[in-house]
């Protein structure tokens, strides 16, 4: 029996004669399911027309991303450090290739994952690097497949190796996590931020909203918590969701400022 992934966000569900009825990640506010109704597939099928793009972001992060574009479109990062390799946010496809290439890399430790729209096929990566998957409780109730390599963790930081530290900041999602990379930039420190901190269009500037593709907002308090929340982390770049989207220079100074014009655009300052 397949495994059902739904073609509009890269969620899988357990293997079953028969798609589920609907997806409940795309029924919720924060996606959506396309006008012509929901489409399923499946890993077989999406190996056969899709590929793995690599690119190395800087001496110790590559990022992994589907071509032709596949579900809501994010990359992966595999980050390598002396305590192990770390997955954070998760793609659908997993073909021997890329299995291959993540294996002379080391493998991964651990898998990490910022919030349930990039659960995606978790569960498979799991099992073939045979490691343990970190996601915050607070977000337990989507996990649409339930697998006993998921540790679900509560609180507010997790180290998971030595110099990475899971940052719940919630937001987009209750159990909405970052990843702190201290020795990021050369140095300087690095976050991973899936869509809880989103790398604007102007690469000098994030953003924060409870539904991306509905273009729904946050409450300022809780931007305003967030960005309180990032403070004590010091962070040179931002390596946000989607390809091509990461702040170089200046990473925390871009998310207080950004932070701080959200708050006033919320209380009506426009020019
Ligand atoms: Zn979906
Ligand atoms: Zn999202």
């Amino acid at each position: 029996m397949p495994i059902h992934l739904c073609n509009t966000c890269g969620t899988s569900y357990p293997d079953s004669p028969a798609p589920p009825s609907g997806c409940p990640i795309c029924e919720d506010e924060r996606q959506f399911v396309p006008r012509g109704g929901q489409v399923w597939t499946t890993p077989e099928k999406l190996a056969g027309g899709h590929v793995n793009g690599w690119r190395r972001l800087e001496t110790d992060l590559f990022e992994i991303h589907t071509h032709p574009g596949f579900g809501i479109g994010q990359r992966a990062l595999l980050l390598r450090t002396p305590g192990g390799n770390i997955l954070w946010d998760c793609i659908a496809l997993l073909d021997d290739a890329t299995e291959l290439l993540v294996r002379a890399l080391g493998g991964v430790q651990a898998i990490a994952i910022s919030h349930p729209h990039y659960y995606t096929c978790m569960q498979d990566w799991a099992r073939a690097f045979g490691c343990a998957v970190h996601l915050h409780v607070a977000d337990a109730d989507w996990v649409m497949r339930p697998d006993p390599a998921i540790r679900h963790w509560d609180g507010e930081t997790l180290e998971i190796v030595a110099g990475v530290t899971l940052l719940r900041l919630g937001g987009h999602f209750p159990g909405g996590t970052v990843l702190h990379w201290a020795d990021g930039a050369d140095g300087r420190g690095a976050i991973l931020s899936g869509d809880i901190v989103q790398v604007a269009a102007d690469l000098d500037r994030v953003s924060f909203l409870w539904s991306y593709p509905n273009m729904m907002p946050l409450a300022a308090a809780t931007v305003r918590r967030i960005a309180a929340a990032l403070t004590p982390w010091r962070f040179e770049r931002i390596y946000g969701a989607f390809p091509g989207r990461q702040v170089m220079a200046g990473g925390a100074r871009a998310v207080q400022r950004s932070a701080a014009r959200y708050d006033e655009l919320l209380q009506g300052t426009q020019p």
